[in-house]
């Protein structure tokens, strides 16, 4: 089996490496808007990805991006040479990933103009308002009300686990707008600006002791009816598109295997009465365990790659990336804390702390997208039932029909 890529990709990738070589002194360190606003290197370094098509390759340029041809392969060649650099890819999260994808297919052309341009710069930041409390795997009963009147929907309720909402200038939310229909038919995808009158943020702390999470009260905030992605009453289908793409950021095989380095790395130092945790049969096993489940999912990736290339369906394969992916990590970041022995878990600037203490938050960050975007047991569920097959499980009433 050949598993190149070809020599006209080959080429593709040494420009992408002299790109990097030549202008990485210009990369800010740290990753784009995940926890706080993406800072003026940021903006700067993400500009110039956008130029020269190292980020947003395939987005038209009338929306801001580098208006190349959609080209995967190429896509994954650069997310490939950043991440084996180490350099940043520019900016990210729920703005960039998974709304932009989701305008292009769905937005009208007024909502692409109007957002699409200055998501990609991160000048707007977003956040996800789907989930409210009671409301989370079984999102379709989401209760949060929008009521026509005028030329505006008048909103209120609470969503929760709302994830950067205290930064951010935007909200992508599910609202009720057909309170008559079934529950799946009367949600409206919506975009709301956090500056609205009658919102209210209210931070969660986490378990890795920070703030990331919120509470978001909405009474009576006025939104106009442009905001409404797609037609009024077809957001489901709607949000389906951008957890789509939620699931796919976390099956990135790169972090895999940029993790799977780190922790030999780690492996390598570390000690336990003189023995390297490399040498530790215990360890190495579980190192071993790890290594093939990487390489596996690596090659998953491809498979899935070729499928997209050939136009066919990837089917059950597609739906096992996001939880084997999270579960991966988090057993390689325990692996780590392992491999620290009783200093492992120490963090947050402790004059004791390893590896610039991120083991424990890698843990700890695994843990929660494991849940987030969909837990594990509800990937399984849908890994069974649609992709295998299995009949439906029974069904606990919901709060409505
Ligand atoms: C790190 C993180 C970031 C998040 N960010 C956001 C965000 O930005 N925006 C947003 O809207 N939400 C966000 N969430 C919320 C996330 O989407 C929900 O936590 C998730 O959908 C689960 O919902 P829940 O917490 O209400 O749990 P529940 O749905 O109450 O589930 C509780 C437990 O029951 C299990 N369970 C439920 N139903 C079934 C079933 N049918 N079969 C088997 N087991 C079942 C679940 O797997 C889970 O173990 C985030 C969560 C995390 C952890």
């Amino acid at each position: 089996m050949d598993l190149s890529y070809g020599h006209e990709i080959e080429r593709f990738r040494a420009e992408v490496r002299d790109f990097i070589e030549q202008n990485r002194d210009r990369a800010p360190r740290g990753q784009g808007v995940m926890g706080g606003r993406a800072s003026a290197a940021m903006l700067a370094w993400q500009t110039l990805l956008l130029e020269r098509g190292y980020a947003a390759r395939s987005v038209p340029r009338e929306y801001g991006g580098y208006g190349g041809e959609p080209d995967l392969v190429k896509t994954i060649i650069v997310g490939e040479e950043f991440s084996r650099a180490g350099v940043s890819a520019g900016v990210s999260g729920p703005g960039v990933d998974m709304l932009v994808p989701t305008l292009l297919e769905h937005g009208s052309e007024d909502q692409k103009k109007r957002f699409v341009t200055p998501t990609l710069r991160g000048e707007i930041v977003w956040c996800q308002g789907y989930s409210e409390p009671g409301s989370g795997s079984d999102l379709a009963s989401l209760q949060t009300s929008g009521v026509a009147d005028g030329d505006d929907f008048v909103i209120n309720g609470q969503k929760i686990w709302t994830s950067s909402a205290h930064i951010a200038d935007m909200m992508f939310a599910l609202v009720r707008t057909e309170p008559e229909a079934r529950r799946h038919a009367g949600i409206s995808y919506v975009l709301i600006p956090m500056d609205a009158p009658g919102i209210e943020v209210r931070p969660l702390r986490g378990m890795t002791g920070d703030s990331e999470f919120n509470q978001v009260f909405f009474s009576d905030v006025r939104v106009p009816r442009s905001n409404i992605v797609g037609r009024r009453g077809e957001g489901w289908e709607i949000a389906h598109t951008t957890l789509k793409h939620e699931r796919q950021v976390a099956g990135n095989p790169r972090e895999l295997e940029s993790t799977l380095q780190s922790l030999i790395a780690l492996m390598e130092t570390e000690t336990c009465n003189g023995v390297r945790a490399i040498d530790n049969p215990l360890f190495r096993e579980r190192l071993m365990r790890a290594q093939a489940r990487v390489l596996s999912l690596k090659y998953h990736a491809m498979r899935l790659l070729t499928c997209e290339l050939r136009g066919e369906s990837p089917g059950v394969a597609e739906l096992v990336v996001k939880l084997r992916a999270c579960e991966l990590m988090q057993q390689m970041a325990a692996l780590g804390l392992d491999a620290m022995g009783e200093l492992g878990v120490l963090y947050d600037g402790s004059k004791y702390e390893r590896g610039a203490g991120s083991w424990p938050s890698e843990y700890m960050t695994w843990t929660g997208f494991i849940i987030a975007g969909g837990t594990a047991q509800i990937q399984k569920n849908i890994i069974s039932e649609r992709g295998l097959g299995l009949p439906r499980e029974p069904r606990v009433p919901s709060k409505r029909a």
